[in-house]
This record gives C-alpha cells, sequence and structure tokens, in this order.
C-alpha cells in the first residue's frame, strides 16, 4: 500500500500562490498522507527568509533593541497568506505569545521554530488536516543529539491517530520540554524522521528545482539533472555543499530504505532525482555529480622519514581533538602529512594547533594555508570506469588550474580535489565540461 510524506521547503511556501501550487499537489493523490512544513522562504531573490527575520529578532532582544520593525515585517507575511487565500485564522494570540518570550529572551531556538510552527498551523487548516506541533513527537537527548527511538515511537503512535496531517519542521523539544532545533535547512531532516515513522512506501520532498542537478545551478548555466543517486552519493554530494537536501536527511529513512524523490513545487510534472538506497541503474554519465566549498585551510608537517615513526600521526590528530577540530581530510607523503581542516574553526586555536604539534611530534616545519576550496567528485560509476583521475588532472591543467590536494575515499566513490578558493568556480566548470558536456 501507497503512503507518501511531504517536505515543502521554505520557497514552496512563501506565499498565498505558492499555497494554492502546494494543496493542488497534496490533494491530487491520496496516498499523500503527511506533510512536513518549512517557514515562508524568498518570495524573489532579494527577500528574507521568515527564519532569518526571527534570528534577527532574537539578537535585536538580546541587545534590548526595539524588534517591532522587524516582528511587524514577520507578521505581514503570514497575515498576507491568511487573508489572500481567504482562511479562518488569527494568529494574534500566537503573535503576541513570540512578541512575549522576544521580550524575555527565550531560547533562540524557540524564536526561530515559530517560522515553521506558524506556517504549518497555516497550512494545516488550508488542506483541512491535522496539525501536529514537532514539539510533541520529536525528541532531543539531554546531551542535544536526537533521540530516533522516543521519536519513532510516539510519532507512530500520534500518525496512526490521523489519517492526514501537518508537522512543522526544524525543530523538536529537549527532555526538559525547551524547544531545539536542528541545524539550517533541518526540515529536510524532519521529512524523513516522519517518512520513517509512517513506514512511507515514499519521502516526497518538494523544493525549487527539478531535482539534483550534476553541479549546483547557481554556478553552472543548466546543469544536467539526476535521474538517481543512491544515498551514499548524495551524502557526499550534500556535505560538499550541494545543499538541495540536509546532508543527515538520508539516516531516519536509511533504516526502512525509504527511498527520496526530489521534486519541484513550480514543475509538478518533471520527475525530478531518485534517492535510493543502493543502484545498478548506471547515469549516463562516469560520473553522477560534482559539489564544492570554500573555507578549508591546510596545516602541513614536514619532518624526515615521518612515515616510519610509530603514531605520529594519531599524536597529531590529538592535537586538533585536544582543540576541538574535527579533521576533513588527511593525505600524507614519507616526508610530509597535510590535515585539512575548515578555515573557521582552526582561527581561534591557531597558535594552539601550532604549538601542540611542535611540542608533540618536534617537526622540522610546519605551516598552515588558508583560502582552500574542495571540490568532490562523485559516482558510483567511477570503480568501474578507467582513467577518471587523470581526466580530472588533465582538465584543470588545461583550465590553468594548480591542484594542492587530492585525497580518494577508499570505496572509490569520490575523488577530493584541494584547490585554491580564487580558482574554485574555474575548477568546477573545468571538470563539469569535461565529464558532461
Ligand atoms: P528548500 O527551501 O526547498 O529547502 P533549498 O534552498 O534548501 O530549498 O535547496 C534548493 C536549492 O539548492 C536550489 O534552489 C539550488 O540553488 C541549490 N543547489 C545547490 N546545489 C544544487 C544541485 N546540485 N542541484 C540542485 N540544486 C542545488
Ligand atoms: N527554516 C529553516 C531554515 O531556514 C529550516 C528549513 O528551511 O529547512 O534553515
Ligand atoms: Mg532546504
Amino acid at each position: 500500500m501507497s503512503l507518501k510524506v511531504l517536505k515543502f521547503g521554505g520557497s514552496s511556501l512563501a506565499d498565498a500562490n505558492h499555497f494554492r501550487q502546494v494543496a493542488e499537489i497534496v490533494k491530487s493523490d491520496p496516498t499523500r498522507h503527511y506533510v512536513v512544513a518549512s517557514a515562508p522562504g524568498k518570495r524573489q531573490g532579494n527577500d528574507t527568509k521568515v527564519t532569518d527575520l526571527l534570528y534577527k529578532c532574537y539578537a535585536l532582544a538580546a541587545n534590548e533593541e526595539d524588534v517591532t520593525k522587524v516582528f511587524d515585517e514577520i507578521k505581514q507575511r503570514y497575515n498576507d497568506i491568511i487573508n489572500d487565500l481567504g482562511i479562518d485564522l488569527d494568529l494574534t494570540p500566537k503573535f503576541d505569545r513570540i512578541r512575549e518570550a522576544l521580550l524575555h529572551n527565550t531560547g533562540r531556538d524557540y524564536i526561530a521554530s515559530r517560522g515553521e510552527y506558524l506556517n504549518a498551523m497555516i497550512l494545516a487548516k488550508y488542506l483541512g488536516f491535522q496539525f501536529i506541533d514537532a514539539k510533541k513527537v520529536i525528541f532531543f537527548n539531554e546531551d542535544g543529539s536526537f533521540n530516533s527511538e522516543k521519536t519513532n515511537e510516539v510519532l507512530r503512535e500520534a500518525l496512526s491517530e490521523h489519517e492526514y496531517a501537518v508537522i512543522p519542521g526544524f525543530y523538536g523539544s529537549m527532555p526538559n520540554g525547551t524547544i531545539k532545533t536542528f541545524s539550517r535547512g533541518g526540515s529536510d531532516v524532519t521529512g524523513s524522521i516522519v517518512a520513517r515513522a509512517a513506514s512511507a512506501t515514499l519521502y516526497e520532498n518538494w523544493t525549487d528545482v527539478s531535482g539534483f542537478m550534476m553541479a549546483d545551478p547557481r554556478i553552472i548555466d543548466n546543469p544536467k539533472p539526476i535521474k538517481t543517486i543512491t544515498y551514499k552519493e548524495l551524502r557526499e554530494l550534500s556535505y560538499m555543499g550541494a545543499t538541495v537536501l540536509h546532508e543527515d536527511a538520508i539516516f531516519p529513512v536509511r533504516y526502512s530504505k525509504i527511498p527520496i524523490n526530489i521534486r519541484n513545487t513550480n514543475r509538478p510534472e518533471d520527475k525530478g532525482t531518485f534517492i535510493v538506497p543502493e543502484s545498478d541503474d548506471m547515469s549516463d554519465y562516469i560520473i553522477t555529480g560534482i559539489a564544492g566549498r570554500t573555507g578549508f585551510s591546510s596545516v602541513t608537517i614536514e619532518k624526515a622519514m615521518m612515515n616510519t615513526e610509530l603514531g605520529l600521526g594519531r599524536k597529531v590528530l590529538q592535537v586538533l581533538e585536544d582543540n576541538g577540530i574535527s579533521f576533513e581530510h588527511f593525505p600524507s607523503g614519507i616526508d610530509t602529512m597535510t590535515v585539512i581542516v575548515s578555515t573557521k574553526s582552526l582561527s581561534e586555536k591557531r597558535a594552539d594547533v601550532l604549538a601542540g604539534i611542535c611540542k608533540n611530534v618536534n617537526p622540522e616545519n610546519v605551516f598552515v594555508e588558508e583560502n582552500m576550496a574542495l571540490l568532490a567528485v562523485v559516482g558510483r560509476g567511477m570503480v568501474k570506469a578507467k582513467g577518471t583521475a587523470a581526466r580530472i588532472f588533465t582538465s584543470l591543467a588545461r583550465a590553468n588550474v594548480n591542484i594542492r590536494m587530492i585525497d580518494q575515499g577508499s570505496s572509490e566513490l569520490n575523488i577530493i580535489i584541494g584547490v585554491d578558493a580564487n580558482d574554485y568556480i574555474t575548477a568546477l566548470n573545468a571538470i563539469y565540461n569535461e565529464f558532461v558536456k
């Protein structure tokens, strides 16, 4: 029996017209039972997401500055939707409570979460579905990690009581009842959690693009869409900056192998991308996709014969661990070792890290290079194809891009390339054109 869980992103619920499109999509298929809603996103390029307005209000209030102007803007966003749709819902008491909470500096997460809370309430009313507050069905542990067992049990029970329901994305509650959010873009994770608890046959993730593209459409003009991508490939790409789906959204559905279908709310006729547990179905290209991010630094340690020195790598990593820094990659040679970390995480601890490495491993030289971008070339087809790395390097050389680091994942699912951040866009274009055009 088919049962679908749908998640609509912020741009899909940005204004009344989008609500109409969403209702048409939901109502056109009776197996679309549970809907996860984001806060209203951007209506056009220079607009501000309601979530960002809420964070702004919180910051103003914490600074004891007046929130009226920004808060009125938020109220206007919701009231415009309600009035345009002509639904009988007065959010005044809700707004008053949020304003009150702002004045009392109630949690930042609580304030941010109200974006999805109010939008889901409007959507539930408009669709005639039950509203289920995420606070009552999504739980975190004391240490802030997601409590999947309790959530699954309580949410499953709650869903079984309602055939059709809307659940706000992005947040849940701590053991003491206060609100906690996932990281930004977290409504994708809520959708996945609901899909698991509902034992859904499909998790439809509705956004503003017709699926996952082979590269970021904001950088590559009109990139080719990906028809099918595996959970693992998606993890690699979303971790490296392909933000279509939150990088953690795979975990809840992975248990039950529920496929995810990325769809475009503005073009519901497009089939979008299927994200599946495994696939033998090869794509038209050797690579599945490319993604990348800037903001990395490398810490290079030089010492003659370091490859023979037992425990050296561990000692280097220990210094990072002691300073609360996680590493991204760790390529090494006979006499050198490089650790790639995010520039942000290193910046405050730089002096301590360098001093710690000098003390722990007594190197001949240790230095930091900033301004690095990492690109991930990902594809399940790369294992079988010979010469993929050679093609990547040749295309970069042709584009005059100097490679600062190379790391191939042991599963041969991805090749990571470090380049100067100034070369990032040139490098992305060069690799895309090599494999796709
Ligand atoms: P939502 O608000 O629906 O959650 P997001 O803004 O989080 O939507 O994600 C969709 C956006 O992801 C697209 O508008 C696009 O700009 C961006 N994006 C980045 N990389 C890719 C990619 N490889 N394919 C498609 N979209 C991408
Ligand atoms: N509204 C939240 C954000 O902007 C969560 C989401 O959209 O998924 O990050
Ligand atoms: Mg998103």
